[in-house]
């Protein structure tokens, strides 16, 4: 579904991106880890059409998405401050995320309800988005992301503002999910117990570059080199 081709991303002097080539297939589910700075939102930024490239390529369905904008390539990204309308109720934060914005008020709201039954909000629509917990906010936020049905869902630290009990939780549920709707899903989180629930595939990145891929049970018992083995936590 998705694949980079040497994708750089130069900032000043200095690869962000390094020569990336990843891929991702159809229904799979990749975490990417890596420590601060080392290029993970930018990667996805890259993917979404926000961050042009310096060098490489990015395919989508086989199709180069060199110039092709952000709105026009199918993908959902979800930020880590998830960046919900605080004023408006958590229907109308969901319905943005819709593309069928010329349906009508009705068929809006049925959709807009299904969504958030998925996320496990039944019936939530009216409530004010500043009334929710954080774990709410994240599930509206997640919904949104969903709404356009993207080919590519993206995910920057989607639990990042959550304690570690609910994250454990959400994260079952999510890849539940997923499974069932059969979404492609790319995330990015700094936590690895996170990435190693959620994914089938883990991407360990180090200073631009992809130090590691594998399942997670790969990753966790041959570890590629000294960096990934320190940054799993592993003391030599
Ligand atoms: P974190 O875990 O802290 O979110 P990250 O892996 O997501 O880190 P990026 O945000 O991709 O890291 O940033 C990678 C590097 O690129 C950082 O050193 C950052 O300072 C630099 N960088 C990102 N965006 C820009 C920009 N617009 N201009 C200059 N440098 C940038
Ligand atoms: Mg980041």
């Amino acid at each position: 579904l998705l694949s980079l081709e040497v994708a750089t991303v130069r900032f000043g002097g200095r690869a962000v991106l390094d020569a990336v080539d990843l891929s991702v297939a159809e229904h799979e589910i990749v975490c990417v880890l890596g420590p601060s700075g080392s290029g993970k939102s930018t990667l996805l930024r890259a993917v979404a059409g926000l961050q042009p490239l310096s060098g490489g390529r990015i395919l989508l369905s086989g199709r180069d998405q060199s110039g092709v904008p952000a709105h026009k390539r199918g993908v959902g990204l979800m930020f880590q401050d998830h960046q919900l309308f605080p004023q408006r109720d958590v229907g109308a934060n969901v319905a943005f995320g819709l593309r069928m914005q010329e349906a009508s008020k009705a068929e809006q709201a049925t959709e807009v309800g299904e969504l958030l039954e998925m996320v496990g909000l039944p019936g939530a629509a009216r409530r004010a988005v500043a009334g929710l917990s954080g774990g709410e906010q994240q599930r509206v936020a997640l919904a949104r992301a969903l709404a356009p049905r993207p080919r590519l869902l993206m995910l920057d630290e989607p639990l990042g503002q959550l304690d570690r009990s609910l994250r454990e939780r959400l994260v079952v549920e999510l890849r539940e999910l997923f499974g069932r709707l059969g979404t492609t899903v790319l995330a990015v989180t700094h936590d690895q117990g996170e990435a190693f629930a959620l994914a089938d595939r883990v991407v360990v990145m180090r200073d631009g570059r992809i130090a590691q891929s594998g399942t997670p049970l790969e990753v966790w018992q041959r570890p590629a080199d000294e960096f990934v083995a320190r940054f799993l936590g592993f003391e030599n």
